[in-house]
């Protein structure tokens, strides 16, 4: 068996590597542990040090590979079961065009590329193995906004809100039309200082809530990387309709859902 492919420079880092994403052809480059030791156990969002390493190492894919719009995003669900899988990954996420123009760039040193073997029920738009970048420019497929669009009316009739404060130390804005919260500093905090508080807020406000605990916390590696929001943030939560009906401002949450429901944005995260 071929070694793994690493789109890091040799020597960048002891604990992670890169790749392409085979499983789900999307413009995301998957950062995974090196050894069996990197698990969600170890990230558990407070090790700062852990934080550090996987900022720089995404710092570096964006750097190297030009990257526009990056973002580091991290999905939190069932796998964070303890006895499930346990190893840690994470996404760095760009447009379509910069992610093909680095695939193409690399491909030739991708073990036995292309190959049935790479080839999952996630390739929807075609599972031809050579049809890698159709896959990707495909993605998102279809989103269930209907259900969500449902649930998220009904609590509002409901009146069943819970409005979050700020966390200390941040701010939080909401997106106009997507269910995203985001986060900017209210001081000197850094960007490594926003993974480790969204994860400290999302442990916080999960109770009683799985899909909270599956939603996606996705920093800015650039400014540019967060549009939508009323104000600069170094980055934000991708949460469900719902959850994000839960905890916005009440007298927002009706035009918003209007917004939502009108704009359909998709999650590229
Ligand atoms: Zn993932």
């Amino acid at each position: 068996m071929a070694a793994n492919l690493d789109l890091l420079p040799p020597g960048t880092t002891k604990l992670f590597r890169v790749d392409f994403d085979y499983y789900t052809p999307r413009p995301h480059f998957i950062v995974l542990g090196k050894s069996k030791q990197i698990t969600w156990s170890s990230y558990d969002g407070q090790n700062s040090q852990f934080v550090e390493e996987l900022m720089r190492v995404a710092n570096k894919i964006r750097g190297n590979f030009g990257l526009r719009k990056p973002l580091l995003s991290v999905h939190r669900g069932s796998w964070l079961v303890p006895g499930k899988d346990d190893k840690f990954h994470a996404h760095i996420c760009t447009d379509s065009d910069t992610y093909m123009r680095v695939f193409n760039d690399k491909k030739g040193l991708i073990p036995g590329w292309p190959s049935s073997r790479y080839v999952t029920k996630e390739w929807r738009a075609s599972k031809n193995p050579s049809h890698y970048e159709e896959n990707v420019r495909r993605y998102p497929y279809k989103e269930y906004f209907d259900d969500e669009i449902k649930q998220a009316r009904r609590r509002l009739e409901a009146g069943n809100v819970r409005p979050w404060a700020n966390p200390e130390g941040w701010t939080l804005f909401f997106h106009e039309s997507a269910a995203r919260v985001g986060f900017a500093p209210t001081g000197q905090q850094s960007r490594e200082d926003l993974l480790i508080a969204m994860e400290r807020f999302i442990r916080e406000h999960a109770t009683g809530s799985e899909r909270m605990l599956g939603c996606h916390v996705c920093l800015a590696l650039t400014a540019e990387a967060c549009d939508g929001f009323p104000s600069p943030v170094f980055g934000y939560i991708q949460l469900s309709a719902d959850d994000f009906c839960n905890g916005c401002p009440a007298d927002y949450a009706n035009g918003w859902l209007s917004r939502f429901e009108q704009e359909k944005l998709p999650t590229l995260t």
